[in-house]
């Protein structure tokens, strides 16, 4: 997880340069633009779904229409056979007559679902023409059985229906059609499939038509099962990548924040703390001072807190005599000894160079004294040797206290700061106090 985070970072760096505005739109575009991109996906494929349905559909029909037909071919010949046998005697021009009047009457009496029936042209010039053929049976026009059919004529689509099936029966004796013809009642252009087989023997174009209209039922039905599934699919699967997105940004954020709350961590202890001593810097010292002074102000009762101002001394001499890591261990250990002397609620604040402030927070004016002792006990118990040579560290402190008519907490600094030249002044390793 850490790895993950680390990994993440440089682009959470990136995240909060300045990309933000961007990425916010980038962001909120893309969900949008992938629900526009999937709902088009699902609106082709729930087309394309229906067509093919429909396709399937209509060659389903077509090969019925083809057995059918082709059935009805068979019976035609059958009944020849039969007559033949009924009656040997007669000619063939007889036998003829009563396969046609047997064929017209079977072609009226079938019965069949969804407007679908048998009609039957007898071909007078497979070239085509406006006498190509005549109609001989159609249970649906029964009143232009007889009249002749001509191949200039179209459907309601324009198309040359008539032409189209002469050409298919003149090729390969068979044709599968869609046209178009106007329902009787209603007028309603409806299209309509057909099959037609040639029965060479009689020049007939036998055909079975049925209305396509009610195959558009297939594909429907089959789209009220499967177009909810699919959109449940598609809302799934749009629902999961929205997920992915939020916590992707979710991901990034946290980590950014992460990121940026250590390094503002990292930052202000820097800014808070001195490197070399622990002690409080003097940027966050002074404000610990600022504080303390407006504290004050709001009690304005007993001058409970002290402010000390200490210098190493000769500190100089440390770094020059043994140089400056000798001179960087005094400073640690004199606050180390401050330390020890003092509460840890106090606050030690290296001021600069071995000048160290300290906040004594509820130390009466009469226990400075006692202060005083215990730092320099503390100091003198440092022990830093150098070979054989042990060095002698001493300080000197200047006391001061919040007083009623100080402006502000510089004042009480000056104050100590004063009593530290006196002590320095009095012959070092002292504190002196100012009231
Ligand atoms: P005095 O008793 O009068 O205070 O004499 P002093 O030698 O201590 O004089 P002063 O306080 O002026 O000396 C401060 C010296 O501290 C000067 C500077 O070179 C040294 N110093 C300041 N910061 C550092 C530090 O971070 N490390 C070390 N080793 N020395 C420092
Ligand atoms: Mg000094």
């Amino acid at each position: 997880m850490k790895a993950l985070k680390e990994k993440f970072r440089p682009l959470s760096v990136w995240v909060s340069g300045h990309h933000q505005l961007s990425i916010a739109i980038v962001l909120s575009v893309a969900p949008l633009c992938l629900l526009m991109a999937f709902s088009f996906v699902f609106h082709s494929g729930a087309r394309l779904l229906s067509e093919k349905t429909y396709q399937h559909a209509v060659e389903l029909q077509q090969e019925q229409l083809h057995i059918s037909t082709h059935n009805f071919i068979l019976l035609i010949d059958l009944i020849r056979q039969e007559i033949k046998e009924e009656h040997p005697d007669w000619s063939p021009e007889q036998i003829d007559v009563r396969v046609k009047q047997i064929a017209y009457q079977r072609v009226h009496q079938l019965e069949f679902r969804n407007n679908a029936f048998i009609s039957i042209k007898q071909v007078r010039d497979y070239n085509g023409g406006s006498r190509y053929a005549v109609l001989f049976a159609n249970p649906r026009n029964p009143e232009h059985e007889g009249t002749s059919l001509s191949t200039e004529l179209t459907d309601s689509n324009q198309k040359h229906y008539f032409l189209e099936q002469l050409e298919g029966i003149r090729q390969a004796g068979k044709i599968a059609q869609v046209h178009s013809c106007p329902e009787p009642e209603s007028g309603k252009i409806l299209e309509r499939l057909s099959y037609s087989e040639a029965y060479p023997d009689y020049d007939w174009i036998v055909t079975m038509s049925i209305d396509a209209d009610t195959l558009q039922q297939y594909p429907q039905k089959n789209e009220s099962q499967i177009v909810p599934q699919l959109r449940l699919y598609m809302v799934l699967f749009f629902l999961s990548i929205l997920a992915m997105v939020l916590l992707t940004v979710f991901f990034i954020l946290l980590s950014d924040k992460e990121y940026f709350g250590t390094q503002k961590k990292e930052l202000q202890q820097q800014i808070n703390w001195d490197t070399l001593t622990s002690a409080h810097s003097r940027k966050y010292g002074a404000e610990l001072l600022r504080r303390e002074w407006e504290n004050y102000q709001h009690r304005l009762t007993a001058n409970d807190t002290a402010v000390m101002m200490l210098d190493i001394d000769h500190f100089k001499e440390f770094n020059d005599q043994y140089g400056h890591d000798i001179g960087d261990a005094v400073l640690r250990e004199v606050v180390l000894a401050i330390r020890r002397a003092s509460r840890s609620s106090d606050s030690i604040i290296r001021w600069g160079g071995d000048e160290f402030v300290g906040i004594f927070y509820g130390l009466k004016r009469t226990h400075t004294e006692l202060m005083i002792e215990k730092i320099l006990h503390a100091i003198n118990d440092i022990h830093i040797s150098i070979g054989s040579t042990e060095i002698k560290v001493t300080v000197s402190m200047g006391f001061a206290f919040f007083q009623s008519g100080d402006s502000d907490e510089q004042v009480v600094l000056k104050r100590a700061d004063e009593a530290l030249y006196e002590a320095k002044k009095a012959g070092r390793n002292l504190g002196k106090t100012v009231d």
